[in-house]
């Protein structure tokens, strides 16, 4: 165990974690980031709604930027898999475990949770690939924008995808809703409202989604036809990672797992703030950056007793 006890443990180096740790330098806090590296903005093959970026950036472009300038406050993300957060003494041991297994153990007075969400993915091959080639789409507020007028296939179950697939209209007229599970998965009101729209639905389950060599969706049906489209939206929901705050008592969200925090960012526990995907339901960069901020000048006032 370091003898030292940190003003911040901040776990999970995105964008929410990231920003946080540089507030917190320009504070002259003390900070600790570690980080399993699988963040969702690695994801982003290239975005045109990140604030001041008017011809677009790259999700790996995006955190190479905040590597930087973390480095310029001697802030270098350690590289391990926070396990176990103690709440003891005013503050919190977290015990840590690297890529090889070595076990590290590390005390802050306060704790940051930027852990992100893990996304329910659809099964098919090579779907880094796809994503990375925007034939499959995890996130529509994202880049619908950028499939105006294209054939568009939403995939998924129940009011979530039915909901998404309306959503979907304000860019094109042909949508179509790939009930992964069945027809049992619409309501009677969901129905109604994706025949309102002009959304075709195909009932009969998906057997196999493959990417054409143009880069379209080939889509097979458990009936066995053969559908393409120029993007598949997964609506299939995502899990937040939420483990450590819940092991702690913090208060979950029980729909998607997302931690519950208060104006501030703060949750129910002493000590513990939530900023980014895992505690919001508008899982964005511009999000992540301004939830980080509000937690770190709150952890700041905390730490000086204001
Ligand atoms: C395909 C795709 C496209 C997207 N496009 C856009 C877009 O165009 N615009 C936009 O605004 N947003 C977009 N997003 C969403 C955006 O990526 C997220 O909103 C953003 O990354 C959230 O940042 P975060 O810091 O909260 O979480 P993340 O970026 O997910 O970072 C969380 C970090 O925590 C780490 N971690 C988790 N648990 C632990 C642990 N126990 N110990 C140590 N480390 C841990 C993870 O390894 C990860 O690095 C997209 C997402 C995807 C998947």
């Amino acid at each position: 165990m370091e003898d030292r006890t940190h003003d911040c443990l901040i776990v999970g180096a995105g964008p929410a974690g990231l920003t946080a740790a540089v507030y917190l330098a320009r504070f002259r806090r003390s900070v600790v980031v570690v980080d399993t590296g699988t963040s969702r903005a690695s994801r982003i093959p290239w975005s045109y709604n990140i604030p001041g970026f008017a011809d677009g950036i790259s999700g790996p472009d995006i955190l190479r930027r905040h590597v930087e300038q973390a480095a310029a406050f001697d802030i270098v993300p350690r590289s391990a898999n926070v396990r176990t957060l103690l709440a003891e003494d005013g503050g919190f041991t977290c015990l840590m475990a690297g890529e090889s297994g070595e076990r590290a153990t590390v005390r802050a007075r306060t704790v940051l949770l930027a852990t992100g969400v893990q996304d329910n993915e659809p099964e098919m091959p090579e779907l880094a690939e796809a994503i990375s080639a925007g034939s499959v789409r995890l996130c529509p507020v994202c880049d619908a924008y950028e499939a105006i007028d294209a054939d568009i296939a939403v995939l998924g179950d129940g009011s979530g995808a039915a909901a998404e697939a309306v959503f979907m209209r304000t860019y094109s007229e042909r949508v179509t809703l790939l009930l992964s599970g069945g027809a049992r998965c619409l309501s009677p009101d969901d129905r109604a409202s994706l025949g309102g729209q002009g959304i075709r639905i195909v009932e009969e389950g998906i057997a196999a989604l493959a990417r054409d060599d143009a880069d379209r969706m080939v889509v097979r049906t458990a009936g066995g036809a053969g559908l393409a489209f120029d993007a598949v939206y997964a609506a299939l929901g995502s899990r937040a990672r939420s483990g450590l705050a819940a092991a702690l008592g913090a208060e979950l969200v029980a729909a998607d797992g997302a931690v519950v925090v208060d104006g501030h960012q703060r949750t129910g526990v002493p000590g513990l703030w939530a900023a980014g995907d895992v505690a919001s339901s508008l899982n964005q960069v511009s999000v992540a950056w301004g939830q980080a901020a509000i937690a770190a000048t709150d952890i700041h006032n905390h730490l000086r007793g204001a």
